[in-house]
């Protein structure tokens, strides 16, 4: 390690603890020398201990000098400086700090700040340790330097990490938008099925309407052929009768009269003969089976 490097590592903390020193010169009392207790300010804009400018002047009763620039006053003028009291807390709470990370930054050996850092042990070590035997040969650096070599490196992690981070974010926003997106879908669907049914069932209640009144039309035409048949068989009977009796009449007359039958007697069974009852149903049932059979 160069010689310069370990001079540039104290160098940062002398110059803090030269300003906390002068802070403290600032807030202590130039009579007891101790910080400022309850401060008070006199004519000349110097600040003391309340009780020790009261003890400074307390055979005093008149022209009251100053113990830094000797600058008299004609009053006993003590005004409470609170603003600087203030400060005197701030003091005290900063030496306090400074003790505790000194005392924590101390080498436990030798006693000295630990302001560097070896790469081969990494671990922090003093300047005294970084001259011993131990780390001579060692690869040894000013503590801040190695901070701010690891920083960077946690640094260049941080960035795939947070850009992971935001990947993951994303997918999850996507993820928790996916059960509105699926209800949205059913929903679409159930509606579509319903109309699909609501049309199905407007269909069917048309074919039932339809077949419905084929059928009816169908028991009508039938009567109504039926109606017909049974009006023929009527004109049939009465036609048969008349014969029966014309034949009847035909038996009682001499032979020569007899002779002169009707060409209609003779023909006897075989001539044409009307439909039966039975028969006309039969047909009117084959013409429109396929109505009545469903
Ligand atoms: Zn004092
Ligand atoms: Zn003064
Ligand atoms: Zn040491
Ligand atoms: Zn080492």
């Amino acid at each position: 390690m160069a010689e310069t490097s370990l001079l540039e590592a104290g160098a940062s903390a002398a110059s803090t603890a030269a300003a906390l020193e002068n802070l403290q010169v600032e807030a202590s009392c130039s009579v007891c020398l101790e910080y400022l207790k309850e401060p008070v300010i006199i004519e000349c804009g110097h600040n003391f201990c309340k009780a020790c400018i009261t003890r400074w002047w307390e055979d005093l009763e008149r022209d009251f000098p100053c113990p830094v620039c000797r600058k008299t006053s004609r009053y006993r003028s003590l005004r409470p400086n609170r603003q600087l009291g203030s400060m005197v807390e701030i003091a005290k709470q900063l030496q306090a700090v400074k003790r505790k990370i000194r005392d924590e930054s101390l080498c436990p050996q030798h006693h000295e700040a630990l302001s560097l850092f070896c790469y081969e042990d990494q671990e922090a070590v003093c300047l005294i340790c970084a001259i011993s035997h131990t780390h001579r040969a060692h690869n040894v650096a000013p503590l801040d330097d190695a901070t701010q070599e690891y920083k960077e490196k946690l640094q260049k992690c941080l960035a795939p990490l947070e850009q992971k981070l935001q990947e993951i974010t994303r997918c999850k926003s996507s993820e928790e938008q996916k059960p509105a997106e699926l209800k949205r879908l059913v929903e679409s669907r159930r509606q579509q099925i319903l109309t699909e049914f609501e049309e199905l069932h407007r269909r069917l209640d048309e074919e039932q309407q339809t077949l419905l009144s084929r059928l009816e039309e169908e028991e009508q035409d039938i009567l109504q052929r039926l109606r017909e048949n049974a009006a023929h068989l009527g004109d049939r009977r009465r036609d048969l009768a008349h014969l029966a009796a014309e034949v009847e009449g035909k038996c009682l007359q001499s032979g020569f009269e007899m002779l002169k039958v009707r060409p209609l007697l003779l023909r006897g069974p075989s001539g044409r003969a009307q439909p039966s009852f039975a028969q006309a149903v039969l047909s009117a049932r084959s013409a429109h089976s396929s109505a009545l059979l469903l």
